[in-house]
């Protein structure tokens, strides 16, 4: 597998002052292209390195870390040797460096599980505190909105109360006014009682002083009549007198005659009896003035008692008038007082109204005031409502301060992990050799005799696991790589010694790994392995981890976007294996030219290769099984073309990080 990257420019420098490196049967060349690193002769091909100096058994001293300082001291530390050449001294160091570098990967590993924990527990309560402010806001919206419909409906009814309201008091002020007016009226009626009632008094007073008037015209009338009886009596006795006096006149003038006749004889009498008729005629005529006088007064007494007559007749009228008018005015009175009463029942009514009115208008003040308090209410409500939800709203503000805070700590202490990881790495070499054997298999007949007799692994404390002895026509040959595999180690073995340069390649270094081999020696085993779960080899592996970790990456905001090519070198040319409608071709003639490029970063680009965008497991997987079947040789083939061919997997990752604006892709 072969990684490289165009990384930040901090990386690139420790690119450049990339160690050496071992080699031999499975090669492991970090961050540098590996071609250039051979061609440079670094490495030694498969030639036996020296062996590891001893001095690893020694207890390692507890180094203890109690902050950032001590870590930069510890990058600051420099490596000091007596002389180029004492690998012993250099190597004690190296292991005590080593030592104290892994104490600070534990303490940061520490730190970050810390801060992941906290980050977890941050982004938990945060999401509770999320769901929380969702479902408050949910609930304040709902209650919020409740309020709106009750302070609508409450508005409404206040409306619809303000308008009956309203209403109500212009009719009561029409019921007020026609109060006012009926009472106008009633007192306008009363007060024509009054007068009417004054007037029917003098009336009464009048008719009375009428009837006694009347009385007294009676009785003057009355009298009158007696006085006119009298006169009349008084009259008849003149008749009786007057005709008295005719006959005595008559009797007279007889005596006269008598007188007469016997005036001759009385002569003398009769002058006496002339002076007596002279007195005689006197009397009577005093007698006729007294009559005529009488006659006068009866004339005007009568007179008296027409006029009496025509004034009571006159009083009659007047009386009957008055009476007509007493009538008239008790008619009227009745009426009025009717009216009065009608007026009172209506006044009464009215005022029945105008209380009910007055009751329902108390009762729509009250409730009217209920219902203002209510509002009161809610919206003393929805204020608390509205200072918890600003509260809640602080709290996660702080919350989320936290969060960005322990994220940026985080981000530090990634960076800090990175160049640990990477010191570590570059401490335990840039370029690493191990060393795999595969057990025998059936076809492998007794070329090589039993495996124990050929092959054996020192068990001495300071080379096992790190040494292997091979026996050679009797003669013993000892090897040391980094790492010695041997026949019973499972896939799974090998990968976790590659893993850590799979975290390399993620945190933007370049990684190539590469196995080299006899044909049937394992190489594609390893690489590749077999389908089945624990057959698995480097390739799938490391691409599950990639895949793994920049999924559980995205977390801290990081995206990654991958791209995989395939090629195979082929009798020194170059095929591309994931050419679209090409499997299992050997045509090599009507195949691009492709062309190896080399860039200004250091990346090594193939011209018009076939690259394909992967998002999983199972895209990769689709492809390398496509690249199986193009390539020129089957698997198990030793032969001569075998051993030709060469297959190259690249993967480009592309990492971008939105929180801290860091972009790095490599390949
Ligand atoms: P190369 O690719 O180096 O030519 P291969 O990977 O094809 O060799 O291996 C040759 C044979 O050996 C294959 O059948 C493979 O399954 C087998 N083989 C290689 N290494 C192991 C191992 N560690 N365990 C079991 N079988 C192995
Ligand atoms: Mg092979």
């Amino acid at each position: 597998m072969a990684s490289s990257l165009p990384p930040r420019s901090s990386y690139l420098k420790k690119e450049n002052a990339g160690t050496a490196r071992r080699e031999m049967g499975l090669k492991v060349a970090p961050r540098r292209n590996v071609l250039s690193a051979i061609n440079n002769g670094e490495a030694n091909g498969g030639a036996p390195s020296a062996p590891a100096d001893g001095g690893g058994a020694e207890a390692a001293p507890v180094v203890e870390f109690g902050g950032r300082e001590d870590v930069e001291r510890l990058l600051a530390e420099k490596m000091k040797g007596k002389s180029k050449n004492d690998f012993k001294g250099r190597n004690e160091q190296m292991s005590d460096y080593i030592k104290k570098l892994r104490a600070c990967i534990r303490w940061y590993m520490e730190l970050e599980d810390g801060y992941l924990a906290e980050q977890e527990k941050l982004r938990s309560t945060l999401d509770a505190e999320n769901s929380r402010h969702t479902e408050l806001e949910a609930q304040l919206s709902n209650a919020i909105e409740e309020l709106k419909a009750a302070n609508l409906d409450l508005t409404r009814r206040c409306e619809s109360l303000e308008e009956t309201l309203n209403r109500e008091k212009s009719e009561k002020l029409i019921a007020v006014e026609s109060y006012e007016k009926e009472k106008q009226e009633r007192e306008s009626a009363e007060r024509s009682r009054d007068v009417l009632t004054v007037e029917l008094e003098r009336a009464t007073h009048d008719a009375k002083r009428f009837s006694e008037q009347l009385k007294m015209v009676q009785d003057t009338n009355k009298r009158l009549q007696e006085y006119n009886t009298s006169l009349q009596q008084y009259n008849s006795n003149l008749q009786a007198d007057a005709s008295k006096s005719g006959e005595t006149i008559s009797k007279l003038q007889k005596e006269k005659s008598a007188m007469m006749e016997t005036m001759a004889a009385l002569r003398e009498c009769h002058n006496s009896m002339s002076s007596q008729l002279e007195s005689s005629r006197a009397s009577q005529q005093e007698a006729i003035r007294v009559k005529e006088e009488l006659r006068k007064e009866v004339e005007c007494r009568r007179a008296e008692s027409k006029q009496v007559r025509d004034d009571r007749d006159h009083a009659v009228a007047q009386l009957n008038s008055l009476n007509i008018e007493l009538a008239t005015c008790k008619e009227q009175f009745g009426r009025a007082s009717k009216e009065c009463e009608c007026m009172s029942t209506k006044v009464s009514a009215l005022e029945e109204t105008c209380n009910t009115q007055q009751e329902q208008i108390q009762t729509l003040q009250k409730q009217l005031a209920v219902a203002t308090d209510k509002l009161k209410l809610a919206d003393v409500t929805a204020i608390e409502a509205m200072t918890g939800y600003e509260e809640q709203k602080e709290k996660i503000k702080y919350l989320e301060d936290r969060l960005a805070h322990a994220e940026s700590q985080i981000v530090e202490g990634d960076e800090l992990r990175k160049k640990l990881h990477n010191t570590i790495l570059e401490l335990k070499g840039n370029i690493r050799v191990f060393c795999r054997v595969r057990p025998l298999l059936r076809f492998d007949g007794d070329s090589n005799g039993p495996e124990g007799a050929s092959i054996s692994f020192p068990t001495s404390v300071e080379s096992a696991g790190r040494a292997i002895d091979l026996m050679n026509q009797g003669q013993k040959l000892s090897f040391s790589y980094d790492k010695v595999f041997d026949h019973n180690a499972s896939q799974e073995d090998v990968f976790v010694e590659i893993s850590q340069l799979v975290q390399s390649a993620l945190d933007g270094y370049k990684v190539c790994i590469f196995a080299y081999g006899q044909t049937g020696s394992g190489k594609t085993y390893t690489m590749m392995g077999k389908s089945g779960i624990d057959q698995k080899g480097i390739i799938p592996r490391s691409l599950e981890q990639i895949f793994k970790t920049s999924q559980s990456l995205e977390s801290q905001g990081w995206k990654y976007s991958m791209q995989a090519s395939m090629l195979e070198i082929y009798n020194e040319s170059i095929r591309d294996l994931l050419a679209p409608g090409r499997p299992n071709s050997f045509d090599m003639t009507t195949s691009k030219q492709y062309t190896i490029k080399h860039d200004s970063h250091g990346n090594t680009t193939v011209s018009d290769l076939t690259i394909i965008d992967v998002f999983s497991i199972a895209d990769v997987t689709n492809l390398l099984e496509k690249a199986s079947h193009s390539r020129s040789v089957g698997k198990t083939q030793m032969n001569e073309q075998s051993s030709r061919s060469h297959f190259v997997f690249t993967l480009k990752i592309s990492g971008s990080n939105e929180v801290n604006m860091s972009k790095g892709s490599l390949t």
